[in-house]
């Protein structure tokens, strides 16, 4: 046991290096300052001798805020900003996103991932932590030792957008404050073709970009990617949610051959079967579906509009061939008679779907 109390502060605050997360940085705080006892740091630190088994965000953030005596940022911006659960808030549900701030404000014991779904999900693997041998180098010589940075760690993430290379997996069951080795590990995977390279350098832009943001719109998100389907061919009007195709086409993207190839819960997206499902129904879901959909469909867009517009609808509306601008794409016009027909004549858009075998 160690003589601190909850309202201990530490005689010396290490700045954030760069983008690390609160991972890193507490990881190289026990490397630096720790006494080598990893439950006595997450003391320390979190007020939890297990603290480090939260290898996203600790429980107490709160604790380590005191004890930080803020000089890191509050609550809610550490947690928001140094850790993988700021890709995940923002596509949390208007209840959730009440219940998240109600737990930013007073720590009630729910952990930080079980509030944002991401056990139930199994898209993620909470052993690994993920890091790239270039960055290493130059993090030993501008530091003295490597750190864990954040567009590292984000689900769908799995380049380095600095140096463009497959990051590498440390996967441990430990439950230790690891830094990435910094020894390198060997031939890392195979080269990527530049189909691969630009879907994947998309995925780990959205995501780095998602990073804070105000809660999504994905009734939006999902309108436009409805109408991207058809505007690009995927689908039709009469068949705008036919499961097959859209399998068949997501399984066939560059980005899917790349998942096939590599190792991770996420290989079983690779069939695309729960594109279908995703479209219908009407709550969220987890968040590297959607930023797989919208990479994959749209990956041809200016890479910054097309963040944009899924980060923020109104403010980038999509020009489609005859220069008319518009939110989400093909404009009514484009619209085949009958079924404009049939949507102008529907006493409400349910009546609509229901025609158009959309319900
Ligand atoms: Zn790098």
């Amino acid at each position: 046991m160690i003589g601190v109390s909850v309202s201990a502060s530490l005689a010396y605050i290490p700045d954030w290096r760069a983008d690390e997360t609160l991972y890193s940085w507490v990881a190289g705080f026990h490397a630096t300052y720790g006494n080598g006892s990893t439950t006595d740091t997450a003391q320390l630190l979190f007020g939890a001798r297990h603290a480090c088994k939260e290898r996203d965000a600790p429980n107490d953030l709160d604790h380590f805020v005191k004890t930080t005596r803020g000089e890191l940022g509050d609550v809610r911006s550490v947690l928001l900003t140094r850790t993988p659960i700021g890709l995940f808030t923002p596509f949390l549900p208007a209840p959730r996103q009440q219940v998240l701030a109600d737990r930013i404000r007073g720590n009630d014991g729910t952990g930080w991932r079980l509030l944002c779904g991401m056990p139930a999900s199994c898209l993620g693997d909470p052993f690994a932590l993920h890091y790239c041998e270039a960055c290493v180098v130059e993090d030993v010589n501008t530091w003295g030792w490597p750190r864990w940075r954040l567009p590292h760690q984000l689900v769908g993430a799995w380049i380095c957008l600095d140096h463009g290379c497959v990051l590498r997996t440390l996967r441990s069951t430990a439950w230790q404050w690891h830094l990435p080795p910094i020894e390198p590990s060997g031939p890392g995977a195979p080269p990527l073709d530049q189909a691969q390279a630009n879907g994947l350098r998309r995925m780990a832009t959205l995501a780095l970009n998602l990073i804070g943001t105000e809660p999504l719109d994905i009734g939006s998100i999902r309108q436009a990617v409805l109408v991207g389907l058809r505007d690009h061919g995927v689908t039709s009007w009469t068949h705008p949610l036919d499961a097959s195709q859209l399998a068949t086409w997501f399984a066939q993207s560059p980005i899917a051959a790349w998942m096939r190839s590599s190792s991770g819960p996420w290989q079983r997206l690779t069939t695309g079967t729960w594109v279908h499902d995703l479209l219908r129904n009407r709550v969220g879901d987890h968040p590297l579906k959607w930023m797989l959909l919208w990479s994959t469909l749209f990956a041809h867009e200016d890479e910054v509009a097309s963040h944009r517009r899924f980060i923020n609808p109104g403010s980038a509306p999509h020009w489609d061939a005859s220069g008319q601008g518009t939110i989400w794409g093909t404009s009514s016009a484009s619209v085949p008679p009958d079924i404009q027909r049939v949507i102008t004549e529907a006493v409400t858009l349910k009546d609509a779907a229901k025609s158009l075998g959309m319900h």
